[in-house]
This record gives C-alpha cells, sequence and structure tokens, in this order.
C-alpha cells in the first residue's frame, strides 16, 4: 500500500526547518501531503493561500510532495486523504510535552494512523514560525530562516495589505 504522510501546521511562515523535515521524510515515504490548517480562529500574518504559494513554490521540482489545506481535525483530514502516518518535527523538550499529547489524543481517535516525529538538526531547534514572522514585521532580513526558494519580497503579509492606503 502507498505511504502517504500529512505534515500538518500553521507554516506562517514556512522555514527552513521546516523544509529540512519534508526533505529527510521523502524517503520514507511514497507521497507527503504539507497541509496548512485554516484555522479562522487563528489570527495570521500570511494569508492561506499566500502560504500554499510559498511552500509549493520549495517543492515545485519533488512530485511527490503536495501542499494542501484542510479544517477539523487533523485525523479526519488523514482518513480523508488515505495517509496513514502524520509526521511531525521535534526541536526542543517542550515541543516533545506538546506532541506526546497530541500524538496519544490522535491515537485514541484513529488507531490506525502512526506519528512518525523527527528530531531537528541542532541548527535549526531555535528557529520558530513566530520568531521568523516577528523578524519579517519588524522590518528585519529573515532571508536567511526561509528556503531559498522563497523570496519573501514577492509577499505580502495581511497586515500589510490593510496598511496599503
Ligand atoms: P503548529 O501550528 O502545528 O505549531 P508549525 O508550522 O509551527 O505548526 O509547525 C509544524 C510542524 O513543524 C510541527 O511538528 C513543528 O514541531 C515542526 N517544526 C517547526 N519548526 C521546526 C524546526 N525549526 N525544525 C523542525 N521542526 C519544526
Amino acid at each position: 500500500m502507498k505511504k502517504v504522510a500529512v505534515f500538518p501546521g500553521s507554516f506562517d511562515p514556512f522555514t527552513i526547518g521546516h523544509e529540512a523535515i519534508i526533505r529527510r521524510a521523502i524517503n520514507l515515504f511514497d507521497e507527503i501531503i504539507i497541509a496548512v490548517g485554516a484555522n479562522a480562529l487563528k489570527k495570521n500574518f500570511y494569508s492561506l493561500e499566500t502560504r500554499k504559494e510559498m511552500i509549493n513554490k520549495v517543492f515545485e521540482n519533488e512530485p511527490r510532495v503536495t501542499v494542501d489545506h484542510y479544517e477539523g481535525l487533523t485525523v479526519d483530514y488523514c482518513r480523508k486523504k488515505g495517509a496513514g502516518y502524520l509526521l511531525r518535527g521535534l526541536r526542543t523538550s517542550a515541543d516533545f510535552e506538546f506532541e506526546r499529547a497530541i500524538g496519544q489524543v490522535n491515537k485514541a481517535m484513529a488507531p490506525g494512523i502512526e506519528s512518525v516525529f523527527l528530531l531537528t538538526v541542532p541548527e535549526h531547534s531555535f528557529i520558530n514560525s513566530t520568531i521568523v514572522r516577528d523578524i519579517i514585521i519588524n522590518g528585519g532580513d529573515a532571508s536567511r530562516f526561509v528556503p531559498a526558494a522563497i523570496n519573501l519580497n514577492d509577499y505580502k503579509g495581511i497586515s500589510d495589505q490593510e496598511n496599503v492606503t
């Protein structure tokens, strides 16, 4: 059976930490779906469409990686896509505690879906989307923290657009 994994997240924005996890996981699965969570209650900087466009750019030459979005429970989305694996990255012990709870709840709800965790390389363990977003919002150069294929100047954040008169 085809091994399909879902890599869920907010990806606001997608960072080199996310990219590295996908590139390492690509040889473990036949297909990886990067699934951007569309949470109406969460205030995002980049719109859903922008986040998907950025990620698509990174993997445009990688047919085994696709980009999608979803609402609702991640395990329901996995079932809908026929995915048997949930891929997550682990940076710190805080990540571990958070992921442990989610992973165990997901296992209780969907016993057939396995969560797979990859440890980040040390150089990426301090990179998180919140900090990268703060750098961008405050006019700093965040280019070294996002994949080379993403030119941040090509994308506007939602609050930037609101500020355009
Ligand atoms: P979420 O909203 O679920 O926190 P993120 O976009 O922040 O979504 O992260 C999605 C996944 O990527 C999570 O499993 C997270 O632990 C992992 N991740 C985030 N940043 C890194 C990084 N620098 N290195 C490795 N994994 C990471």
